[in-house]
């Protein structure tokens, strides 16, 4: 079976590690807080805080900026539940924005009338909003950003598809228009430390709140402590955190992984360039790569014309041995959130996506051979 992503360890990898292994630290060392500092530097930001998966680091986010009981958090249906559940962890809750059909994000028009209407009919006013840059593809960070300021709500970007995306010429994690983006480095995504998550800010405060959630609300600086430390050995714990932090090993790994991330990009750009030729007169539509931004191009998925060919196209292609996936099933429509109020037909635009989409093969070791038994089995499954 070809998957549709797979992680790329090189014996470089492999000695970085396995030095990790024979040092002194296997958790709380230098190679995590090297780490958060090369994301951060890379993606533009002041800030970087490592922890064991982006689900933590979005909880701890969502903390850091003062989503609590009472609040609201909105996110789009097209995304992993993560994106969603980082407000329930926080007592909150959750609603959605429809996606724009054709970027597959958060339609910034639809988050201006939901909006809108939320002020105009006396409703909740979100707290958090939290943009997913689908795919890769940067979200309209400015107008969220400008909405943000208008209605008084926090940005939380999630972008655990998108580190070396750039956003309107600076790289995504710059935080221009948001309070902190967080990345994933599970190994489906772009770079790998196995699991993995990184919050990046340009706010000092939120920076050291979160580091200090991600390890029980700890503190070891004599300024965070309400008195004077009672020898060397003293902590303090001033607030309710947790244990969500990275080991070097897997810091080891990023570090290592992070030198090849433009190799990682340019590799995905010269697959989704062969594909989007190869498939190009097929009954699909292509994913739109919008020229003002660069996607990391996480994912390549295509949606069939015909969507009552779904089921019998994805069961073909599996069959064929072609690893096809769907991301995502409309966050909404799962029971957890069924339970919680929403139906079908509450966002028709990530419903109408879910109906038809199709996530071909897209990692860097992805070779020609492997890519062109993908299109013969897309253009045979589609045809027929
Ligand atoms: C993978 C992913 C997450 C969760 O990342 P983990 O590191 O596995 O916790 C969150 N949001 C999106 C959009 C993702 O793709």
């Amino acid at each position: 079976m070809i998957p549709y992503g797979r992680q790329d360890v090189t014996e470089e990898d492999l000695i970085a590690v396995v030095e990790a292994l024979q040092s002194d630290f296997l958790t709380q060392g230098e190679l995590t807080s090297r780490f958060e500092q090369a994301v951060a530097k890379r993606v533009g930001a002041l800030h970087g805080v490592a922890m064991n998966s982006a689900t933590s680091a979005l909880h701890v986010a969502c903390v850091a900026v003062g989503l609590g009981p009472g609040d609201v958090l909105w996110t789009s249906p097209n995304s992993f539940v993560a994106s969603a559940n980082c407000g329930i962890y926080c007592g909150a809750d959750v609603d959605f924005v429809d996606i724009d059909p054709v970027t597959l994000n958060m339609s910034v028009s639809a988050l201006e009338r939901k909006l809108k209407d939320a002020r105009e009919t006396g409703r909740r006013l979100p707290r958090v909003v939290v943009p997913v840059h689908f795919s890769g593809q940067p979200c309209d960070m400015r107008e969220i950003g400008e909405l943000a300021r208008d209605y008084g709500f926090r940005v939380i970007e999630d972008a655990s598809h998108a580190i070396g995306a750039a956003y309107a010429g600076k790289p995504v994690g710059a935080c221009e228009h948001s309070d902190i983006t967080v990345f994933s480095f599970h190994p489906v995504k772009i770079v790998t430390t196995a699991e993995g998550g990184v919050a990046v800010t340009n706010d000092p405060d939120l920076a050291a709140r979160m580091a200090r959630l991600r390890s029980h609300g700890i503190t070891r600086d004599p300024t965070e402590m309400t008195h004077v430390p009672d020898g060397a050995w003293y902590y303090q714990q001033i607030e309710l955190g947790w244990n969500y932090r990275m080991t070097e090993l897997q810091a080891a790994l990023g570090l290592s992984q992070l030198r090849r991330l433009d190799h990682y990009l340019t590799r995905r750009r010269e697959i989704a360039n062969r594909y989007d030729l190869a498939l190009a007169d097929m009954r699909l539509t292509l994913p739109v790569r919008e020229p003002t931004n660069r996607s990391a191009l996480h994912l390549y998925v295509v949606k069939l014309d015909d969507p009552l060919r779904h089921g019998e196209v994805f069961n073909r292609l599996r069959a064929d041995g072609i690893g096809v996936n769907l991301h995502y099933i409309p966050i909404h429509l799962q029971p957890f959130y069924r339970k919680r109020g929403f139906v079908e037909g509450d966002f028709p635009n990530a419903e109408e996506y879910y109906s038809r989409a199709i996530s071909l093969p897209m990692f860097p070791a992805l070779t020609k051979v492997q890519q062109d038994k993908v299109v013969t089995a897309v253009r045979r499954a589609v045809a027929d």
